[in-house]
């Protein structure tokens, strides 16, 4: 019998997915299904990175999860799932900790859509289509949020009538599953410095920052929604909310086209009108490009000022996610412009993408620890049916 835990990330139109087993950190198998529906493609690797056979119907979430299996009893015929693990984008004011779903959690999940209407229903169809596939076994929504619940009032609010605050407008924060990743092997391997003031900066597609002052988070740059703080692939980030009122004023605007501005049009795309991936704006030399990856450099060197100034200073600083753990040469143009602040980046160090990549005398050191959700879910799932 291969007892083994399964880790589900259920996007719009895809679902990415990890097969862990019931001990040990290192995964089976990982696999995503792109653009569910009719173009739909299917990749299933062991953990070795050897190819899995995969197919299936991959027109809806609960055929694609059907195939995901369908790959993974192919290798492991005895496949037997103790715990289904979830990403869930939102857990509200109340969830602070992963939670076993059952009708009365689904309900209070669908409830929360509204909060995060891009993301969090494709969630909760993941969930649903995992019950459907597997009644028996326990299911483990994990939040993205649970990390940030205890913040300071002043980092929870916003400056409007208190009424708001009580209906749920307030500073969520997101990327927690990657900051207790983070924070946690940070404790791990410099456990000193990680009672301190940590600035993560987990910079992807999606980006973010988190001040993290004993473990514990303080502050976050995204707030209610995964829009606002630092310029990312396709969102713009922090924002006037003037703006918005003179789209909606001036321009005629509704609600679905700038929510398409802003989520999916701006950010480092919107700027260089070329892509939002870095790596082809770093290849392009474009003046466009150039100035996209100026923009992003200078909202990420700002803001983590700001997450210091929160906690009155900083000892430490964080990089990962997709451009922090690769992009040396964002690693380097962030830090450079930090030097005030006495960070500063070891140019053979910061080329190894791993580890502590200031020189030592540096005041404040900087790490590069790569960001893995998927286990974050993996052990909150085998934790919760313990
Ligand atoms: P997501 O938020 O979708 O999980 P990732 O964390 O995978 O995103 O990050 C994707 C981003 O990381 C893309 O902008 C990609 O270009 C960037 N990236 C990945 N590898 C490199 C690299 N070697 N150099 C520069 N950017 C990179």
């Amino acid at each position: 019998m291969t007892r083994a835990v399964l880790t589900l990330n259920a996007g719009s139109s895809s679902l990415k997915v990890a097969l862990f087993p019931a001990k040990g950190d290192a995964p089976l198998a990982v696999g995503l299904v792109d653009r569910i529906g009719p173009e739909a493609q299917i990749t299933l690797k062991m953990g070795s990175g050897a190819a899995l056979p995969a197919s299936g119907d991959l027109t809806s979430h609960l055929g694609a999860m059907h195939a995901v299996l369908d790959g993974f009893r192919g290798q492991w015929p005895d496949l037997d799932l103790v715990a289904v693990g979830h990403r869930v984008v939102h857990g509200g004011a109340d969830f602070a900790a992963p939670a076993i779903v059952d009708d009365a959690v689904l309900d209070q999940l669908d409830r929360l859509s509204p909060f995060a209407p891009l993301h969090q229903p494709h969630n909760l169809t993941g969930i649903r289509a995992a019950i459907a596939s597997f009644p028996d076994v326990p299911q483990v929504a994990c939040f993205d949020t649970a990390f940030h619940r205890n913040h300071p009032w002043v980092n929870d609010t916003y400056a409007l009538p208190q009424r708001f605050y009580d209906q749920g407008v307030r500073r969520y924060g997101f990327h927690g599953l990657s900051y207790e990743y983070v924070s946690g092997e940070f404790a791990r391997i410099a456990p000193d410095l990680a009672k301190g003031r940590v600035v993560v900066a987990h910079l992807g597609n999606g980006a973010s920052l988190c001040a993290i002052e004993g473990g514990r988070s303080m502050a976050s740059t995204m707030g209610f929604s995964p829009l606002d703080g630092l310029a990312m692939g396709t969102r713009c980030g922090q924002i006037d909310p003037g703006v918005i009122l003179y789209l909606m004023d001036q321009q005629g605007m509704d609600a679905a086209a700038i929510s398409d501005l802003l989520y999916k049009q701006s950010g480092l795309l919107g700027l260089s009108g070329l892509s939002n991936d870095m790596r082809t704006l770093a290849a392009a030399q474009s003046p466009k490009a150039q100035d996209a990856i100026a923009y992003f450099c200078a909202r990420c060197q700002r803001e983590i000022a700001s997450m210091a100034a929160a906690m009155g200073g900083m000892d430490a600083l964080i990089f990962c996610g997709g451009i922090g753990e690769n992009a040396r040469g964002i690693r380097a143009l962030i830090c450079d412009r930090l030097g005030w602040m006495g960070v500063a980046v070891d140019p053979a160090r910061n080329a190894e993408n791993l580890g502590r990549v200031s020189p030592d005398a540096a005041q404040v050191p900087v790490f590069v620890i790569p960001t893995n959700e998927e286990l974050v879910i993996a052990r909150a799932a085998r934790a919760a049916v313990q």
